[in-house]
């Protein structure tokens, strides 16, 4: 059994940083600046695995957490920079991705009464809420949730990308290929005419 008088006020930075324990959060809240290692969340993580995306960057936090009545409201902004190749000419590039979020946790769910006071029925989803166990609040799944639904679809290295030859596969925005002057390439058409010459 973990002894509550070891608890210090001092934060954990290693990988338990993500959680939050509600006592950490006096008066004016807590300002949490932090940079989170994307081995740290398993969604980006994963998604560097797979492929998906080549790289993360280590990613920036700022979180605010406050205590409101019941509620923990929580401010957040997230920085990352993402290695992805690019949708049309494949190749790879950096990609920078900055969100913001809000969310409140309540540890339960007020209950909601209609007008003639019987109760109504809401998820904590239908009341923009969350719930949590009371004691801490884990920022791994918003922060990653966030940044996953920031990703862009399609990637681009610009969104003048020529992407590649249809024929040759040349990367178009390096110059045209010679697909362009006659659909056959000059080494084709000097081996062409040779044989025309024997
Ligand atoms: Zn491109
Ligand atoms: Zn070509």
């Amino acid at each position: 059994m973990h002894c509550p008088c070891s608890n210090t006020n001092q934060l954990n930075y290693g990988t338990e940083v993500m959680q939050v324990s509600v006592d950490e959060i006096r008066g004016e809240g807590l300002v949490l600046d932090n940079t989170y290692s994307p081995e740290d969340l398993p969604v980006l993580a994963q998604l560097q695995n797979e492929g998906v995306v080549k790289e993360f960057s280590p990613v920036a936090c700022h979180v605010r957490l406050h205590k409101v009545a019941q509620l923990i409201e929580v401010n957040g902004s997230a920085e990352v920079t993402v290695r992805m190749e690019c949708s049309r000419c494949l190749e790879e590039h950096w990609d920078e991705i900055k969100v913001e979020f809000h969310q409140s946790y309540v540890e339960q769910l007020p209950e909601v009464k209609d007008e003639d006071g019987s109760e109504v029925e809401l998820s904590a989803e239908q009341m923009g809420l969350e719930i949590f166990d009371g004691e801490a609040i884990d920022l791994c799944d918003e922060i990653q949730q966030q940044i996953v639904l920031a990703l862009p679809q399609r990637p681009l290295c610009s969104k003048k990308c020529k992407g590649l030859c249809s024929a040759c596969g040349a990367n178009l925005n390096t110059g045209e290929c010679s697909c362009s002057d006659g659909n056959i390439s000059i080494h084709f058409a000097a081996l062409r005419d040779f044989k025309v010459e024997k």
